[in-house]
């Protein structure tokens, strides 16, 4: 049995898909999905629809909303090889796409993929760009703070570090 850091409920790990192998990993603070911090899955969703929210609200040109076309973007999908958008990442979440202990990881790889897309092709330095960039510090820091024991994928670790040149 775990508890749950986010709300106390004990969970028999098994039944969250933990092996004795990841139960042996989280008490000693090295699970690959989690560290030593366990959350329910009703923890984990939740956090995941508020992480959701945050981004939504921090879409402030409104761009990430939904998949966005060839009409709109001429030539994109010929650049964009993973389309990703606001809109598909709420149906994924209620779909249970990114359930599991691993669901957090996923829920940030298509989250950093949406500002990646949008930094891939727009000219560096124009105003999309820019908001991308924006978006992408934003949702990472929150991401952080929501679930430490995530981490950029590595595309986004490239970006990140690109981003920090002068
Ligand atoms: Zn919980």
């Amino acid at each position: 049995m775990v508890a749950c850091e986010g709300c106390g409920m004990w969970v028999h790990a098994g039944a969250d898909g933990f092996s004795e192998a990841d139960v042996r990993d989280l008490s000693e603070g090295r699970h690959r999905h989690c560290g030593g911090v366990y959350l329910c899955p009703t923890c984990r969703s939740t956090l995941m629809a508020r992480l959701l929210s945050f981004m939504i609200h921090e879409n402030r040109s409104g761009i990430f909303a939904a998949p966005v076309t060839d009409e709109v973007a001429p030539g994109y999908s010929e650049v964009v090889g993973r389309p990703m958008d606001l809109f598909t990442m709420s149906r994924r979440l209620a779909h249970g796409v990114y359930s599991g202990t691993g669901g957090p990881q996923r829920f940030r790889v298509d989250a950093e993929q949406i500002a990646i897309n949008a930094l891939a092709y727009n000219s560096r330095g124009d105003k999309t760009w820019k908001e991308a960039r924006r978006f992408l510090l934003a949702l990472s820091r929150a991401t952080d703070a929501v679930f430490p024991f995530t981490h950029n994928g590595a595309f986004a670790a490239k970006i990140a570090a690109a981003l920090a040149q002068p």
